[in-house]
C-alpha cells in the first residue's frame, strides 16, 4: 500500500495545501485542497474517500471531485465517515444551494456521492489492505483512521486533542510503523488547544510515550510560520526511540 501526501497544512499560502493523502490510486484519506494537484484522469480513479470530519480544510474537495466524475463519465465515489459528518455534509454542502445534492439518486440510478456511516472500530476494505475508524477528540465529531497494508500500518489522528483511546489502540497494532499526528498550537497555547480539540507539543508528548519504539512520527496540520518552533518544542521532549519528521507535500509512505 502506497500513501502519498498531497496536502498537510492547516491553511493556504506559501504554496501549501490542506489535508489530503492519496492511498494507492483509488482512495483519498481526507479531501482538502491537496486534491487540486490530481489531474482529471487521477480524479476519475478515486472511488473511495475516508473522511475524518466536516471541517472544510478536510472536505472542501468533495463537491468538485463528484463533479469531475459526473462530467467525465466516472463511477462516482463512496465516502466513509461518521453519521454526524454525513448529516453536516448534507445540510451544509450538498443542499442544492451551496452545491447540487449528489447524494440523492436520480430515478433508477445510483447516487454519484454515496455516503456510508461508520463508527469507531468499523473497517473498510481497500484493494491492498484495510482501513479502520479510530477515536478522536475535536470540536466536531471526528474519527482518526488506521491503514493496515500487507507489511506495515499507519495511523492518522485526524484533527484531535489528546485522545488516550486512540493512542492505546494503535500501540497494540503489531505492524504499526508510522503515525501522522496533527500539531496545531505552540506550548504557550496548550489551554486553547484543549478547548479547540487540537494538539500542542506539551499535550502530544505524553501520548507519544505510549507508543512502542522505532515508530516514525510525522507532524502535520501545522501553520507554516510556526512549523520550525513547533518541531523544536516536540524534539526537546521526544521519547528517545521514536523518529520525528515534518510531513511535507510529496512525501510517500509504503505500508
Ligand atoms: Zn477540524
Ligand atoms: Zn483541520
Amino acid at each position: 500500500m502506497h500513501v502519498k501526501v498531497l496536502g498537510s497544512s492547516s491553511g493556504h499560502g506559501q504554496a501549501t495545501r490542506t489535508t489530503c493523502f492519496v492511498v494507492d490510486d483509488n482512495c483519498l484519506l481526507d479531501c482538502g485542497s491537496g486534491i487540486v494537484d490530481l489531474d482529471a484522469q487521477a480524479l476519475l480513479q478515486i472511488d473511495t474517500v475516508l473522511l475524518t470530519h466536516s471541517h472544510l480544510d478536510h472536505c472542501s474537495g468533495l463537491p468538485l471531485l463528484a463533479d469531475t466524475h459526473i462530467s467525465h463519465g466516472g463511477r462516482g465515489v463512496d465516502v466513509y465517515t461518521q453519521q454526524e459528518t454525513i448529516d453536516a455534509l448534507k445540510q451544509q454542502m450538498f443542499n442544492s444551494q451551496q452545491w447540487p445534492d449528489y447524494t440523492k439518486a436520480a430515478a433508477g440510478n445510483v447516487p454519484w456521492l454515496r455516503l456510508h456511516a461508520v463508527e469507531v472500530g468499523d473497517a473498510v476494505s481497500l484493494p491492498d489492505g484495510i482501513a479502520t475508524a479510530l477515536p478522536a477528540e475535536h470540536k466536531v465529531p471526528t474519527v482518526g483512521w488506521l491503514l493496515e497494508g500487507p507489511w506495515r500500518a499507519l495511523a492518522f489522528t485526524g484533527d484531535s486533542g489528546p485522545c488516550l483511546p486512540f493512542w492505546h489502540w494503535i500501540s497494540h497494532v503489531p505492524s504499526l510503523t508510522d503515525v501522522i499526528c496533527e500539531l496545531s498550537y505552540l506550548n504557550e497555547n496548550s489551554s486553547k488547544a484543549m478547548v479547540d480539540g487540537h494538539m500542542s507539543p506539551a499535550l502530544l508528548i505524553p501520548m507519544l510515550e505510549i507508543l512502542p519504539p522505532n515508530v516514525h512520527v510525522w507532524i502535520t496540520h501545522t501553520d507554516n510560520r510556526q512549523r520550525t518552533q513547533l518541531l523544536e518544542q516536540v524534539r526537546k521532549e521526544l521519547p528517545s526511540l521514536l523518529h520525528l519528521h515534518p510531513l511535507e507535500q510529496g512525501i510517500s509512505i509504503e505500508l
